[in-house]
């Protein structure tokens, strides 16, 4: 091994304090000492996250590398873990299974309608109108060959949520309204096909519609790299009428062609793993979970660790809500017996035993717990800087997985500065891809925080950040992202101002101190007096004045402060008419709500 081979160390998403000092060879007080030297706070039995283990690798001479951990790594952009699954299993036991399909598009540009006129004309197993309750997914048959259809949400802020249902398709269906063209989420959802290696084919909606312009949508796709087939390029573009069923058996028969020339196969013996499509929580059931069985065979009493829930699956149900007792790959089912709702998009598997499927999910919840406080910590920080300066401007360098990303977030965030008087948020630079190393010099050289939705941070640019003190925040929702910033620029606003009180005396008796001025002997009845907090005299409910402290002496020493059930003399600055009987309330200013 070189010597450089042996400096390098594996770290876990998340560690303790502790672990990670035996790991790097060195006492945990030294490891507290650097965190805190980064302005990290953690005690020795605190998790951090792999970030901040990292930055305490890396001045302590190691080079830090994340450990793969494949219950957690599940980066959107890279091939997601089912299909890493799929590629482990010996190939002699691979076969065939149905096309997974997910529908993306621009709101209004018809995916559901496509969804339900497919749904009705071809569903699997019979009569149309077999499927009363909506799962999330359901399965077709076209030419007696089942294709699997998959929901997705379709809210403009969950492009995340998109990017995954992206990731558990091996076929994207992109709708277009002929009448309306490529639009944002048109684009966005074209990149989250293309980053998760998923194809692509186009229905081109609403070819019934009088101002539909078919010439001036190709031409926009071809702009945005999905060139038609007719016009030699690799994208099948089919124009279809939703509402009018027009054209929906050549789209099903190109998406059985597009699959043939995918390798669309899993092992119904191998790991169990697939995609949570969709979970609510109903009072009679308990959690229920529409899970799409990607590899390996579901069965009732497996343990699975779904996101962070986990439990022996008590009963299954088809999409005709039929009960079954297994699943193989590329069937959608609806499982009970979860102990909590998973989140659709999250990954499923199944697991040895109860306890491991626990031991799992706890640790799900401390990475993402670590994840949370630390970079809080440092967002606070960095915002308070802000509050000195006379410059009422948030600054910030935003990053995003796609284009398509970035104008929902800018619109948002120029929303918040409308909604403010005195100050307003400034993006100084919005663009697609990894957070750089010129992103941070930028937010270093003009003081701003650089936020990022669905990226990753350079090595370079996370060692600079570090050194230059700057702020770099990474988001999976857009809301988040907003509402954090809403709550920096709440913190930026003059701070509102509050007496609190902290103590209350009663006067016992009055006495001449040496200095000259008139001394209040007091017992404190109830909280604590400071000596660099302030005083009301209060006679008969009366305010008689509001002071600040001078003195508190305890047996002839002065004090700094002093207890409930204390007795003390206290003067203050410019009042000495205390009589006996006085209260005086000890109060401190303080910003109003911390
Ligand atoms: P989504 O937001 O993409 O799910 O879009 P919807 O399926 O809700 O459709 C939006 C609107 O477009 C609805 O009023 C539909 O009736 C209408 N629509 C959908 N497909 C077609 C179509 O092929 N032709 C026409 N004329 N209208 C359609």
């Amino acid at each position: 091994m070189s010597k450089k081979e042996e400096k390098i160390i594996q770290l876990p998403y998340s560690i303790t304090v502790r672990d990670l000092a035996a790991l790097l060879n060195n006492s945990a007080v030294q490891v507290i000492k650097i965190l805190m030297s980064n302005g990290v706070m953690a005690s020795i039995n605190q998790t951090i996250d792999f970030d901040t283990a990292a930055v305490v690798a890396t001045e302590l001479g190691f080079e830090p590398l994340l450990e793969e951990d494949e219950e957690v790594v599940e980066d959107i952009g890279e091939m997601p873990l089912w299909r890493r699954v799929i590629l482990k299993e010996d190939p002699s036991k691979l076969i065939n299974r149905p096309p997974v399909i997910t529908i993306l598009g621009h709101v209004d540009h018809g995916k559901t309608t496509l969804l339900d006129a497919i749904r009705n004309t071809n569903v699997a197993g019979g009569e149309a109108g077999g499927i009363t309750q909506h799962i999330g997914a359901y399965q077709i048959t076209h030419k007696d060959r089942l294709i699997t259809f998959m929901d997705t949400p379709g809210h403009a802020a969950f492009s995340s949520m998109r990017a995954r249902g992206a990731q558990g398709a091996d076929i994207v269906v992109l709708v277009v309204a002929a009448d309306d063209g490529v639009q944002p989420q048109t684009r966005e959802a074209a990149n989250h096909a293309k980053a998760a290696q998923v194809p692509i084919i186009v229905a081109l909606n609403k070819i019934d519609k009088a101002d539909a312009n078919l010439d001036r949508v190709k031409t926009q796709l071809s702009e945005i790299g999905l060139q038609p087939d007719e016009w030699e390029g690799n994208t099948f573009v089919m124009p279809v009428s939703a509402k009018g069923r027009i054209g929906l058996d050549d789209l099903l028969e190109t998406i059985l062609l597009v699959a043939d020339n995918q390798m669309i196969k899993a092992n119904p013996k191998g790991q169990c793993i697939g995609t949570v499509v969709e979970a609510k929580l109903e009072k009679s059931r308990g959690s229920l979970a529409t899970l799409l069985v990607q590899n390996g065979t579901l069965k009732v009493g497996d343990v699975i660790v779904a996101g962070e829930s986990t439990g022996k699956i008590k009963a299954m149900f088809d999409q005709r809500q039929k009960r079954i007792s297994k699943a193989g790959p590329s069937t959608p089912v609806v499982v009970m017996g979860l102990n909590a709702v998973p989140e659709a998009g999250d990954l499923f598997q199944v697991v040895e035993s109860d306890r491991e499927g626990r031991t799992i999910v706890a640790d799900r919840k401390a990475a993402r717990e670590a994840k949370k406080n630390v970079k809080r910590a440092t967002l606070e920080e960095l915002f308070s800087r802000y509050k000195s300066g006379e410059a009422k401007e948030l600054r910030l360098v935003l990053r995003a997985d796609v284009q398509g990303s970035l104008e929902p977030i800018t619109n948002e965030l120029e929303k918040l500065s409308k909604d403010q008087k005195d100050i307003s948020v400034k993006i100084l630079h919005a663009e697609a891809g990894n957070i750089t190393e010129s992103d941070v010099m930028l937010a270093a050289a003009s003081d701003a925080v650089v936020m990022g939705f669905d990226v990753n941070i350079d090595q370079g640019a996370q060692r600079l950040a570090d050194a230059e003190g700057v702020s770099i925040r990474l988001y999976k929702i857009i809301y988040r992202l907003v509402e954090d910033v809403e709550k920096a620029l709440k913190g930026l606003l003059e701070p509102e101002m509050v007496e609190k009180t902290i103590g209350k005396a009663t006067v016992l008796a009055t006495f001449k101190v040496s200095k000259g001025g008139t001394a209040a002997g007091c017992r404190i009845s109830s909280g604590e007096f400071r000596r660099n907090a302030q005083v009301r005299v209060l006679r008969d409910s009366e305010e008689l004045a509001k002071v600040e402290i001078a003195s508190i002496r305890r047996e002839k020493e002065d004090v700094r402060d002093v207890r409930e059930g204390m007795e003390c003399g206290i003067t203050l600055k410019n009042y000495e008419a205390f009589e006996v009987g006085d209260i005086l309330e000890c109060f401190v200013i303080e910003k109003f709500g911390g």
